[in-house]
């Protein structure tokens, strides 16, 4: 696997761990955005990008997050403990819309992306750094709650 490209949005002053979204380029072919380091308890790691994982309502079906505890549409109680769980027990609340397939293009892609992090940290403490462009994501609209998971 060729990574042609790495641009990483560093984010400031930020309350969570997120730290900067990436995105990857692989062969001149294949963008993958959306891409996150989050700064955990043991250090950085890189959050592939995921989609909350939804059930429906038993009540009036409507489409919850797994995580809800009451329905979106018709305000009745849901259960708590929803959905799959995963290896180590824990509930499953997001799936990867792009991923690694084994450990060592994970590693691989983890390297890169942390390196391309550091360096870009690097940069921005020196004057006159200007930020990456993305064009086009609105990174506003994230909310802070999508990071956990
Ligand atoms: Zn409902």
């Amino acid at each position: 696997m060729d990574i042609s490209e790495i641009r990483i949005r560093l984010l400031e002053n930020q309350r969570d761990m997120l730290r900067a979204f990436a995105s990857l380029t692989i062969e001149n072919c294949l963008v993958i955005r959306d891409i996150k380091v989050i700064e955990g308890p043991t250090g950085l790691f890189v959050a592939m990008p995921s989609r909350k994982l939804m059930d429906r309502c038993p009540e009036c079906g409507g489409k919850n997050p797994l995580r809800a505890r009451f329905c979106n549409e018709c305000a009745c109680p849901l259960e708590s403990e929803r959905g799959e769980r995963d290896v180590r027990g824990r509930p499953r609340l997001y799936a990867d819309i792009a991923h690694p397939i084994h450990q060592a293009a994970r590693d691989v892609v983890q390297g890169a992306i942390l390196a391309a992090y550091r360096a870009e940290f690097e940069r921005s403490q020196q004057e006159g750094y200007v930020a990456q462009s993305f064009d086009d994501l609105d990174y506003h609209a994230y909310e802070e709650a999508e990071i956990g998971g």
